[in-house]
């Protein structure tokens, strides 16, 4: 079994602009280059909305530097971007941007959503690139839930949907740029299993809500994460009630990594090149 290396409390709620209550799960500032290739994980638990005329959400801002994953469980949200793509995502869907070289884009519950209201539940992470990879093209991946396997666990224990990498040879729908697993799962109530993880990686659970012991009897219960050692083995999870986890695994990008804001990059001059050439338009425009 793999050593828990820590467990990490999320914050606590805060918005992002009017249509995102999240607990930031883990970030930069918390675990540095312990949870590389991730950066951040926001998660917005379910919230009512009630039906409103203007969309609520993000209006436009830039990144640069990075990727940004958005996984929606309930409600549905509308993102418009610098490279002309957009669309719109509900449950079961996963938007996979790559920001790169730099994108400009917005983020807002769609319209349907805004005008009949509803329980919003979202989960946004962001992920690292490589200094090489840092200056490709931005880029942007529906990956919609019919396209998402499905695994069933043994025993009835629950299923993982396979957002990127592999789960017991289903392939994930997600291109990454580097090695990496992203696992939506799901365990029943009183259900126990087993996770095979790759070797030699970063690998974290999260339970965004429920409670799992781990096989040497921590608990994790909402927003709670534990950072498992770079082993060979596999993580043993028992869940107490029906639990919802993210479980990450990525080949570590062993690189200085400087973040401001919307910009993620290797140096501080390279955050101000970000300023600057954000300051001069050099993001694009959203059409
Ligand atoms: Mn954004």
């Amino acid at each position: 079994m793999r050593t828990i290396l820590g467990v990490y409390n999320g914050s606590r709620q805060h918005w992002v602009g009017d249509g995102f209550p999240v607990r930031t799960l883990f970030s930069q500032e918390t675990l540095g280059r312990h949870i590389s290739p991730f950066l951040m994980l926001d998660y917005a638990p379910p919230t009512t909305f009630d039906p409103a005329t203007r969309p609520r959400g993000v209006g436009q801002h830039p990144h640069r530097g990075f990727e940004t994953v958005t996984i929606v469980y309930g409600g549905e949200v509308e993102h418009r971007d610098s490279t002309g793509a957009g669309g719109r995502i509900g449950p079961g869907d996963v938007q996979w941007m790559t920001a790169a070289s730099g994108i400009l884009h917005e983020e807002f519950h769609s319209e349907r959503f805004t005008r009949e209201g509803g329980t919003l539940e979202m989960a946004q992470l962001w992920v690292n690139l490589r200094a090489k990879d840092k200056d490709a093209p931005a880029g942007y991946q529906t990956l919609t839930s019919d396209q998402i396997p499905n695994v069933a666990l043994d025993d009835d224990a629950g299923r993982v949907r396979v957002i990127a990498g592999a789960y017991r040879g289903h392939n994930g729908p997600a291109n990454t740029f580097s090695p990496m697993d992203v696992w939506d799962v799901r365990l029943r109530g009183g259900a126990s299993t087993t996770l095979d993880l790759p070797e030699d990686r970063t690998a974290a659970v999260i339970v965004l809500h429920g409670a799992v012991t781990l096989e040497e009897g921590t608990t994790l219960r909402d927003g709670q994460l534990a950072l498992l050692d770079r082993g060979d083995e596999g993580v043993a999870l028992a869940a107490g009630v029906d639990t919802t986890l993210l479980v990450l695994s990525g080949e570590p990008i062993d690189e200085p990594v400087v973040a401001y804001g919307p910009f993620v990059m290797n140096t501080v001059e390279e955050i101000r090149e970000a300023q600057r050439d954000f300051a001069r338009g050099r993001f694009g425009r959203i059409a």
